[in-house]
């Protein structure tokens, strides 16, 4: 039989395993940091108006720079995070995932670096790979935060040429200030210059205020953003960056043609026209995850302050045979492969009070 190693694949690629979480049916699902809300019904219809619409010209490609979907996310960004910004800062594709490696493809690439402080999304690495870029593994304090000083010299040695920052950070829910984007900022411009791709996918979750109006005045910053987490709509694929209208121009060299298309961007517009209900499902998010945060801590679990949409908890000697023990309970969380630690994301109430009761079973069981 042939393997995937008997192929001419790329050296870099030789033994490494696809990403992916596993997909299991069980009844508490809070594995992926999906939205538990299902599109509210309105809104559902309105996706089949305007796809129905959308539909009657499909034989035709759709609008290449999706001009009407990003002046509605221009139009949201700046009713919601602090700065007033035109279609023309704004570029989407499909998911932030792909608006991450259509910046991979452009500012890094083979000969290039690109540096993230890990624990972190594990996509910058693996999409820095796909795109021949090499990884820089960044260091964070014990506490899950950036060590600023450690982060700016290990940039002024290194010199890479794309800096991930998330935050809200996945998987530790670290949300960082604007003061440290800043410092990492000024750091990546003396050392190269670089760019710095804020990944904000979990914004609208965060205590903090959205990073955003950073960009103004710093053409090397791009902040990256997703209709996945707080929009409830992870299945749609629509993610988006806002940045110096230069970023949005240079990105295009590399993008697809017609890479969005017409019933992505037209369910997109139906999403943005709903905007205010979904945020609601956004603030009883907040809520819930405040809620895992101090029922957790008074089970006795160690853990650490959130500002997204999952709690990152723990610690256990073992955590993946802790993360079997609350499947075998009904309850799927991730095993992020951080020491000691697993991740839970925020459901409803009712599968929050599940995965609660199943901690409760794993703490008795562990004492
Ligand atoms: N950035 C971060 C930090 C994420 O956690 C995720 C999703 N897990 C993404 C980007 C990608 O999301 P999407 O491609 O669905 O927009």
């Amino acid at each position: 039989m042939t393997g995937i190693d008997d192929l001419p694949i790329r050296d870099e690629l030789r033994g490494k395993s696809p990403y992916g979480a596993p997909q299991l049916d069980v009844p508490v699902r809070l594995n992926t940091n999906e939205n538990p809300y299902p599109l509210p019904e309105p809104l559902v219809e309105r996706i089949a108006e305007r796809v129905a619409e959308a539909a009657r010209q499909l034989n035709r490609y759709p609008d290449r720079d999706a001009v009407e979907l990003r002046t509605g996310l221009a139009h949201y960004l700046t009713r919601t995070a602090g700065l007033a910004v035109g279609p023309e800062q704004v570029w989407a594709a499909n998911g932030s995932n792909e608006v991450l490696q259509q910046l991979l493809q452009t500012f890094g690439g083979p000969g290039r670096t690109a540096i993230g402080f890990e624990p972190s999304y594990s996509m910058h690495a693996l999409i820095s790979r796909g795109t021949g870029t090499g990884w820089i593994s960044g260091p964070r304090n014990d506490d899950f935060t950036i060590d600023v000083e450690a982060a700016c010299q290990v940039i002024a040695e290194r010199k890479p040429d794309v800096v991930f920052i998330t935050s809200p950070n996945n998987p530790t829910g670290t949300a960082v200030g604007a003061e440290t984007v800043l410092a990492l900022y000024e750091a990546a411009q003396a050392a190269k210059p670089s760019l710095v791709v804020v990944d904000e996918a979990y914004a609208e979750f965060s205590h903090r205020p959205s990073l955003l109006p950073l960009i103004e005045g710093r053409p090397h910053l791009v902040l990256s953003r997703t209709m996945s987490k707080a929009f409830g709509a992870a299945g749609l694929r629509l993610g988006y960056l806002a940045a110096d209208p230069a970023v949005v121009d240079a990105v295009q060299l590399v993008r697809l043609p017609y890479h969005l298309s017409a019933v992505t961007q037209a369910t997109a517009l139906a999403a943005l026209e709903h905007t205010d209900t979904l945020l609601g499902y956004v603030d009883a998010l907040k809520t819930e995850r405040d809620r895992l945060v101090r029922e957790l801590r008074a089970i006795g679990c160690d853990v650490t302050d959130s500002d997204a949409n999952f709690v990152q908890f723990g610690r256990f000697e073992d955590a993946h045979a802790a993360w079997q023990t609350l499947l075998d309970h009904g309850v799927l969380v991730r095993d992020n492969g951080v020491p000691g630690r697993l991740r839970v994301t925020a459901g409803t109430p009712t599968e929050n009070d599940a995965f609660l009761d199943a901690v409760r079973e794993l703490m008795k069981e562990k004492s």
